[in-house]
């Protein structure tokens, strides 16, 4: 009797996944606006499901070398270049933080490091960040900064709102699909 509810609750787990909608998601964001900056690249976001961490993978060129900040902004005003497009998307009311903080704005994620040939590569998970529902980061930009993020622990007055990192060396829309899917 036992084998038998076994294998039919097989049977039912495998017809469950069977009629599953692949329900994953995806956007990018082609760093584009400030071309003069020689600071070029993609950002690839991939989400499997609303409960998942989103995967955050990125390929930047053009840096000096060293670690730069990096953070999701309020919207994608470019009117003015990078700097009208608000200040890190922060939907929570929260402190800037880093990546791993407790106290974060949604848009925190960090710093990236460039190395020697002014390349930075990076590849994580993060647990807040999301591509469904009402805080969803499609639709805003993504940003990288001239300098490192002391991740709200400085003693800048800046350093509580976004981390002192400088200025926006380039910045892009965030756009749901993928980067090389419609060229
Ligand atoms: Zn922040």
């Amino acid at each position: 009797m036992q084998t038998k509810m076994f294998i039919l609750s097989l049977v039912l787990l495998t017809l469950s996944l069977f009629f599953t909608p692949i329900s994953s998601k995806t956007a990018y964001c082609q760093l584009s606006v400030q071309p003069e900056s020689g600071v070029k690249g993609n950002v690839l976001l991939v989400q499997e499901s609303e409960n998942d961490p989103t995967w955050i993978v990125g390929n930047i060129y053009g840096l000096v070398p060293g670690y730069h900040g990096f953070h999701l902004m309020q919207s994608d005003n470019f009117t003015q270049g990078c700097y009208s497009a608000g200040n890190h998307f922060n939907p929570e009311e929260h402190d800037h933080g880093g990546e791993d903080s407790t106290d974060r704005h949604v848009g925190d994620l960090g710093n990236i490091l460039a190395d020697l040939t002014g390349v930075a590569r990076f590849n994580y998970h993060d647990k807040i960040v999301t591509l469904y529902g009402d805080e969803s980061v499609i639709g805003l930009a993504c940003v990288v900064h001239e300098y490192y993020d002391d991740l709200g622990l400085g003693a800048a007055p800046e350093s509580t709102i976004n981390g002192n990192t400088g200025g926006r060396l380039n910045c892009g829309h965030i756009v749901e699909g993928f980067p090389y899917s419609s060229s």
